[in-house]
């Protein structure tokens, strides 16, 4: 009987199984022509200082708006990205477009303005592409190296290999800083903190969700800023969606804050209107 129940779930599942294997195959084939078709949009939203309330830094979040399905989130494309490797083009053109940005706030707003992009695990492991590439290219628009923070995750660092400890060094040449994303979701191991050289710790949302004073929450969110402080490291926190989690975390100490209390994420032209209302 058990056999037959296997055989009935199998058969059962299987159409459905091949449908999204079906659909990612789809998508992953309109990804290939998605660059050349201008479908990629970056979005970007504001970190803000917590002390002083202003605009120091954006983070760069790709869209991607897709002819018939309207726009596909990152979290849907990017493993597909991933698996197919055109993540590699991806990753160059979000550098770059990042980059151009930057130059702009820089001018118009801010000297010290920074811009940070993402790097999934797979794309920062690559063995070809060196930072000093990104580094001829920000020189090319006047730009230090300390324009971009490179977000990564801490699974990278857990089973750091010779090209993550090379790519971290080859950052570090080029002044380019570094972020540690979604900070606290993963791993107790700690001892990657003293080991690399890493500038930012973003508190990932789940924590900032839940905090309240003399909560749980609370409390690894302050363990965390001081351990960062005493590290050296700055603290951004993410999903900051209420003015009563944005007040905890000021009093905490934490640097920096961005979520939708805010701004959502937002197109290059309206964040240059946002900077330009916010005059620093
Ligand atoms: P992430 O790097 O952790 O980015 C933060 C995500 O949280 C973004 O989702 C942002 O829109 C969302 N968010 C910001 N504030 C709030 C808030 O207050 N509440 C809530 N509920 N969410 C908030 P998004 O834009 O959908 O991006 C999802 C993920 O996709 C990113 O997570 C990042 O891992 C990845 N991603 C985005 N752009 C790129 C890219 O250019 N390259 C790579 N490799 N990955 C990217
Ligand atoms: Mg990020
Ligand atoms: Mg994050
Ligand atoms: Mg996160």
């Amino acid at each position: 009987a058990a056999k037959g129940a296997g055989r009935n779930r199998y058969s059962y599942f299987t159409p459905t199984l091949q449908v999204a294997a079906l659909n990612r195959m789809r998508l992953t084939n309109d990804l290939r022509g998605a660059l050349k078709a201008e479908q990629f949009e970056l979005y970007f939203q504001p970190i803000v200082h917590l002390k002083s309330g202003r605009i120091h830094k954006a983070e760069a979040l790709i869209r991607w708006n897709h002819p018939q399905r309207g726009v596909v989130s990152p979290l849907e494309f990017i493993p597909l990205a991933e698996a197919s490797g055109l993540i590699v083009d991806i990753g160059e053109w979000v550098f770059r477009e990042s980059a151009r940005c930057v130059q702009r706030w820089r001018q118009q707003h801010h000297p010290e303005f920074q811009v940070s992009v993402n790097q999934s695990p797979l794309e920062f492991q690559r063995e070809d592409g060196a930072y000093d590439a990104w580094l001829r290219y920000l020189q090319s628009l006047n730009l230090p190296g300390q324009s971009v923070v490179v977000e990564i995750t801490e699974g990278l660092l857990l089973d750091a290999n010779a090209t993550v400890s090379n790519k971290l060094l080859q950052l570090r040449d080029a002044g380019i800083q570094v972020a540690l994303d979604d900070f606290g979701t993963g791993y107790s191991s700690l001892s990657y903190l003293k080991k690399f050289d890493i500038d930012y710790l973003k508190i990932d949302r789940s924590f900032t969700r839940n905090l309240a004073p003399d909560s749980s929450d609370m409390a690894l969110s302050d363990a965390i800023i001081v351990m960062a402080h005493k590290l050296g490291l700055r603290v951004i926190a993410e999903g900051v969606e209420t003015p009563e989690q944005r007040d905890l975390l000021a009093a905490a100490g934490c640097d920096y804050g961005q979520g939708y209390l805010f701004a959502r994420p937002m197109p290059a032209e309206q964040f240059d209107e946002l900077l330009r209302q916010q005059a620093v």
